[in-house]
């Protein structure tokens, strides 16, 4: 890490020497991303850097290095999970490349065991949002949705500046009243709460998830058809929801529930770090 440290710094130095015109800020994080690649980090760190700009200073013996110093695992070195254990026992690096998330309008409907975006590892994203409901009602604030049209209030994070590129979609969305039918009455952000049917907590704990409107909202467990012998389930896929809609979140860095076998064709998160070509 010593390296990595050292070639900024000489990257750095070089810039101001040679006097070359100033970077603009997307160029040098650009530069940036090219030395660490250059130190051959992990892909999904590498990913993870790009995608949390700011959370992280380093990457040493298997631990990401948070700015305040928190050490976090990144390879349990467990290969060859099942389904089942992807879901209930990631780690982070299962989190960052196991199931790649499809970006865009045209992707087919989602496969058996095909669950992009639902491997998590809890404790990331309760150092990053807060690790218990008062924690991450400290990082919330108010957004105005469909400020013109809808005006309807919401509790967000600001962590990742995610309140202000809701409220990017909200106005993008005031502009279009062909999809609000689609977003009026969402059926939620902000909950401190486990999935239903789990002990896992979801994703609307952080204040980074959003569910648009419930009258338009098709789920997994609505629509199964059979139990297979390995307990696995047959399940009929819907969805009522545009891939426009779709696509203006994706732009943001969220994803979308509607991609999952597991489908919740209302629910939206903030996961840039699936989102990234
Ligand atoms: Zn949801």
């Amino acid at each position: 890490m010593k390296n990595i440290i050292l070639l900024k710094f000489c990257c750095c130095f070089f810039v101001a020497a040679c006097q070359i015109p100033e970077k603009t800020e997307p160029e040098i994080l650009k530069k940036e991303a090219s030395i660490e690649k250059a130190d051959s980090l992990p892909l999904g760190v590498e990913r993870l850097i790009e995608a949390y700009p700011g959370h992280f200073v380093s990457f040493k013996n298997n631990e990401i290095i948070w700015k305040d110093g928190t050490k976090m695992p990144y390879d349990d070195f467990k290969k060859d999970k099942t389904f089942s254990q992807l879901i209930n026992e990631a780690d982070l690096e299962d989190q960052l490349l196991s199931m790649p998330y499809p970006k865009g309008k045209n992707v087919p409907a989602p496969k058996q065991k095909s669950d992009p975006g639902r491997v998590r590892f809890e404790p990331f994203f309760k150092k990053m949002y807060g690790a218990s409901a008062d924690e991450v009602r400290k990082n919330l604030t108010t957004i105005v949705w469909l400020p013109k049209t809808l005006n309807i209030k919401l509790q967000v994070t600001t962590v990742n500046d995610i309140h202000l590129k809701l409220q990017n979609i909200s106005s993008r969305l005031d502009t279009m009243p062909h999809l609000h039918k689609y977003v009026k009455n969402p059926g939620g952000t902000f909950n401190w709460r486990n999935i239903a049917g789990t002990n896992r907590l979801s994703m609307h704990s952080f204040g980074m998830t959003i569910d648009v409107n419930v009258e338009f909202s098709d789920y997994w467990r609505w629509a199964i058809k059979a139990e297979e012998d390995d307990g696995s389930r047959v399940i009929e896929y819907k969805n009522r929801i545009p891939m426009e809609l779709v696509a203006i979140f994706e732009e943001q860095g969220f994803i979308w529930g509607g991609k999952w076998y597991h489908f919740d064709t209302m629910h939206f998160e903030y996961r840039p770090e699936l989102l990234i070509d």
